[in-house]
């Protein structure tokens, strides 16, 4: 099933020509009382939902995706999680490119060398708006990314059992300046993480291991790959990141960009495709 939020706090499900809403059947939610949790309630409470999902969604109206406006599939992950470096073909180039590794040891290492990274939470934005382009004397790249959504908490999860705890996969922009300093201070700019169009849940895609994707910008390919060529699979990551941390419901993983990587710049649209989950245009606009 294809689960999106859309029109400020709507739930729907995506089917072909838009999206049916399913809102009525998200009622039981719990209310937030303070302090929050560290999870993403919906994304916690999906399991025992689906029933009522399909129930919602039987004999509803279609509306038109020209007529919603969707929102962020996880609205409150407790973290954002990322890989540097995990497809060797971009390991390569940018130890080739000096204005991508800028002398830092530390970007040309391999992922097991330098670990995961977590992106700040208020870089995160919808399929709906626009990036955000502060630093302009600096280059900012496009970075598509298989993004794994953590459907159940979990600690040395093994890379066996570690399907059985994804809700789900979404696509994942990872935007960058690039220069010298820490990822997660180049990769943390408002706008700078995008999640969308909407949530495929994970019994749909039974293998993330095989799935085709394509960045294009101003309709000129970037990057298309294959997540058959990812260094660590995502199983893989999951064992690798619960082992230092625990995994929330609704923590994000970014899987790692392929070769590709390119500069966008103010008026640039970039179009994002993965098989299996679907697209989004992101234009990039001045900040
Ligand atoms: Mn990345």
């Amino acid at each position: 099933m294809k689960i999106c939020r859309f029109d400020k706090g709507r739930f729907g499900v995506v089917v072909d020509g838009g999206v049916k809403d399913v809102t009525f059947a998200f009622q039981s939610l719990p209310k937030a009382t303070y302090p929050y949790p560290v999870h993403d309630v919906m994304i916690a409470a999906l399991p025992g939902l689906m029933t009522a999902i399909a129930e919602a969604a039987n004999g509803t109206e279609v509306l038109p995706f020209d007529q919603v406006t969707l929102d962020l599939p996880v609205a409150n992950p407790g973290k954002m999680i990322a890989a540097p470096v995990n497809y060797q073909k971009h390991l390569e180039e940018v130890r080739e490119q000096a204005d991508l590794h800028h002398n830092n040891t530390a970007h040309m290492k391999q992922i097991k060398e330098i670990g995961l990274f977590l992106k700040a939470g208020s870089s995160l934005v919808g399929p709906n708006v626009p990036v955000q382009i502060t630093k302009t004397d600096r280059r900012n790249d496009h970075e598509i990314e298989l993004a794994v959504v953590i459907g159940k908490a979990g600690k040395n999860i093994s890379a066996a059992a570690a399907l059985d705890y994804v809700a789900g996969y979404t696509i994942g922009i990872d935007m960058t300046v690039r220069g010298s300093e820490d990822r997660s201070f180049r990769k943390s700019l408002d706008t700078f993480s995008i999640l969308g169009p909407w949530l495929v849940t994970a019994d749909e895609i039974p293998d993330p291991s095989n799935i085709d994707f394509e960045l294009t910008v101003n309709g000129a390919t970037r990057q298309k790959a294959n997540t058959r060529d990812l260094v660590l699979s995502v199983p893989e990551l999951i064992e690798y990141a619960s082992s230092f941390y625990t995994l929330y419901p609704g923590d994000v993983i970014f899987t790692g960009t392929p070769e590709g990587v390119g500069e966008v710049k103010v008026g640039d649209r970039m179009h994002a495709a993965i098989d299996g989950i679907g697209d989004m245009t992101i234009d990039i606009v001045a900040g």
